[in-house]
């Protein structure tokens, strides 16, 4: 056993404090007063969350470039990006609702996949990126903001109206955000930040000249 085990920790349900020890891989550690989770060895939390990262960047990239829905009006076709959609709310003077629409559906998810590749590669290399932990709290403060799947629903919700007037075309990148959704969830749920402060604060000291 390392210095680890002279660590204390405390409950986040009951704070009660408990000795952090060493888990084999796959297990948890939960609180003998209430039964929450503590922590748990997530082995496998760096590589599956850069895979579930890296394929999302390439549909994000996929959900801006390529329209999202087409309207065609007596045989005239017209295609809108997200960043059209951002700028013709912008221009109808609904400015509050562009902005939200541009920091949350554009700005957030961004932020967050590129301070994920930003850790968790040179990790996977085996090095520890510079400014690691301003880039942890970046990541820590931007994820409540990605709501990629309320601009999923809110674009839904137009489409069922518009389709009694006009006749609308789903795009393709109405189809990367659905799968941007998911595989924005299912990296969320596998980073697993107490492991990745670990895993960065071991390979610091190890760096660190002595
Ligand atoms: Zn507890």
């Amino acid at each position: 056993m390392t210095d680890r085990t002279a660590q204390l920790i405390a409950c986040h349900e009951c704070d009660l404090l408990q000795r952090d020890i060493q888990l084999n891989p796959g297990c948890y550690a939960s609180c003998p007063r209430c039964g929450a989770v503590l922590y748990r060895n997530a082995t496998d939390s760096v590589d599956r969350t850069l895979a579930y990262t890296l394929a999302a960047a390439m549909v994000f990239l996929g959900a801006n470039v390529f329209p999202i829905f087409s309207i065609e009006v007596q045989g005239d076709r017209s295609a809108i990006t997200l960043f059209g959609a951002v700028l013709s709310l912008w221009d109808q003077g609904m400015r509050s609702i562009s902005l939200l629409v541009f920091l949350t559906a554009m700005v957030a998810p961004a932020v967050e996949l590129v301070s994920i590749t930003y850790l968790l590669l040179p990790l996977k290399l085996g090095k520890v990126p510079p400014s690691y932990p301003l880039f942890m709290r970046v990541l820590q403060f931007i994820e409540p903001w990605g709501m990629v799947e309320v601009l999923m629903l809110g674009v839904l919700v137009s489409l069922v109206k518009l389709t009694h007037n006009f006749r609308v075309i789903p795009g393709m990148a109405l189809w990367s955000f659905a799968v941007l959704t998911l595989l924005l969830a299912a990296a969320a749920a596998s980073f697993n930040a107490r492991d990745i402060w670990g895993q960065m604060d071991a390979r610091w000291k190890e760096q660190a000249p002595q």
